[in-house]
C-alpha cells in the first residue's frame, strides 16, 4: 500500500547550525486564523464534554447562504482528504476503476489502494490536467474521476468550460470529483463549478476545505457541494461524530470574516508572484501556479536542490525525480527562499537549473 507522506516539520530539519528552519511543505497558511475564529474555537471547549452535531447543520446552513445554494446540497467532512475518503467508501468496490491525472494529490493512490481500485493515471501536459486524455480514459467501470484544480503539486489550472466538457463526456454511473482544495488563490477568471456546474450536472462533486486559505488546516473541516442525493450518500459513510465542535465552530466564524481571509490571500497571492518572477530571474522553470505553493519541475536535480534548502533552513517538499513544490511563506520566509535558490543556481560547482 502507498502510505501518505506528511511534510517534513520544521523542527526534524538537517539545519545548518544558525538557522532556524521553517516548514514550506504542507502548502499550509503562514499566518494564524483571524482572531474571531481563534475566539470561538475556545469558546466551544467549555462544552467539549458533549459530542458534537454529527451533521453539522449550523455549519451546512451557513455554508449554503454563502454558496447560494440549498443545504443539502452540502455535505461536511473531517477536512476535503476525510470526504475523499467517504467517496471511496461510498462508490468504489475492489476492482472498480478510479481515473486522475498525475502527478496530482497523493490522497487519490492512498485511498484507491484501500479500495483496491484499479487505478488509471493520465499523465499531465505541460505540467496541467489534460482534460480530454482524462475524460477518453473513463470507461463503464469508472466510479469516480478526480480532477485536483489548481493541481497539486504542479499549481497549474483548468478552466470550467474544460470540466463541464469532462462532465458531459463520461456517463452519469460516473461521478466527476473537482477538489478544490486550492479554490480561494484561483483567479476568478477560471470560473467557479459550484455555480455552472452543479446546476447543470448531478454526477460531480465539487470538493472545499478550511485548510489552505482559512488557515485551519489543524481543526480538520471541509465541505462538498453536489446533488442532494450524493450528499445523503456521501453522509451516510460518515463516522460519527467525526467532525469535531472546535473544527465547526472554527469554520463557521472563518464564514464570518471573510473579508480578513480575503486579504490575507491577496497578500500570499502578491508573494507567490513575487517568488515566481524572481524564480524564473534566476533560471528556473517555475510553471505559472493558480495556489499557494510553486512547482519546480528539477527532474533529477530535485534531491541536491531540496537538501540545499533543508540546510538553509527551509524545509519543502520533494517528489524524487520530478520536482520540488515550495509553499509560499511568509514575505521574510519567501526572501530566504528566493536568496538560497539563487545561490544554487550561481554557486561555484552546481550545475544550474534547467
Ligand atoms: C491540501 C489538499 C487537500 C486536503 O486538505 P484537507 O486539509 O484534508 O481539507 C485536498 N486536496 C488537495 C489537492 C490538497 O492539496
Amino acid at each position: 500500500m502507498p502510505r501518505y507522506r506528511p511534510g517534513r516539520d520544521a523542527s526534524q530539519a538537517d539545519v545548518d547550525v544558525d538557522v532556524v528552519a521553517v516548514k514550506l511543505a504542507s502548502n499550509e497558511n503562514p499566518w494564524p486564523p483571524p482572531e474571531a475564529v481563534r475566539r470561538a474555537v475556545a469558546e466551544v471547549a467549555a462544552g467539549a464534554n458533549r459530542y458534537p452535531d454529527h451533521l453539522a447543520s449550523a455549519l451546512r446552513d451557513d455554508l449554503g447562504r454563502h454558496l447560494g445554494v440549498d443545504p443539502a446540497s452540502v455535505a461536511v467532512g473531517a477536512g476535503s482528504t476525510g470526504l475523499i475518503q467517504q467517496l471511496f467508501a461510498a462508490y468504489v468496490d475492489p476492482g472498480d476503476e478510479v481515473v486522475f491525472p498525475w502527478r496530482s494529490f497523493e490522497a487519490y493512490p492512498v485511498f484507491a489502494g484501500l479500495a483496491a481500485a484499479r487505478q488509471v493515471t493520465v499523465p499531465l501536459v505541460d505540467h496541467t490536467v489534460d482534460v480530454d486524455a482524462v475524460a477518453a480514459a473513463v470507461t463503464d467501470r469508472t466510479r469516480l474521476v478526480f480532477v485536483a484544480n489548481p493541481n497539486n503539486p504542479t499549481g497549474t489550472a483548468v478552466d470550467t468550460a474544460a470540466l463541464a466538457r469532462l462532465c458531459g463526456a463520461v456517463g452519469e454511473g460516473t461521478l466527476v470529483v473537482v477538489d478544490e482544495a486550492y479554490r480561494e488563490f484561483l483567479d476568478p477568471r477560471w470560473g467557479d463549478p459550484v455555480v455552472e456546474l452543479v446546476p447543470r450536472f448531478d454526477h460531480v462533486v465539487v470538493l472545499r476545505t478550511f485548510s489552505k486559505a482559512h488557515g485551519l488546516a489543524g481543526l480538520r473541516v471541509g465541505y462538498a457541494v453536489a446533488h442532494p442525493e450524493v450528499v445523503a450518500t456521501l453522509d451516510a459513510t460518515l463516522a460519527p461524530f467525526l467532525v469535531s465542535s472546535p473544527a465547526q465552530a472554527g469554520a463557521r466564524a472563518a464564514l464570518g470574516v471573510l473579508d480578513e481571509i480575503g486579504r490575507c490571500v491577496e497578500r500570499l497571492v502578491a508573494e507567490r508572484e513575487r517568488v515566481r518572477g524572481a524564480l524564473i530571474a534566476a533560471g528556473y522553470e517555475v510553471p505559472p501556479s493558480e495556489a499557494n505553493f510553486v512547482w519546480l519541475p528539477l527532474g533529477d536535480g530535485t534531491d541536491g536542490v531540496y537538501r540545499h534548502l533543508e540546510r538553509r533552513g527551509l524545509v519543502t517538499r520533494p517528489f524524487p525525480g520530478e520536482g520540488l513544490r515550495i509553499t509560499v511563506g511568509d514575505p521574510s520566509d519567501n526572501d530566504r527562499l528566493i536568496t538560497a535558490l539563487a545561490e544554487r543556481v550561481t554557486g561555484p560547482g552546481d550545475t544550474p537549473a534547467q
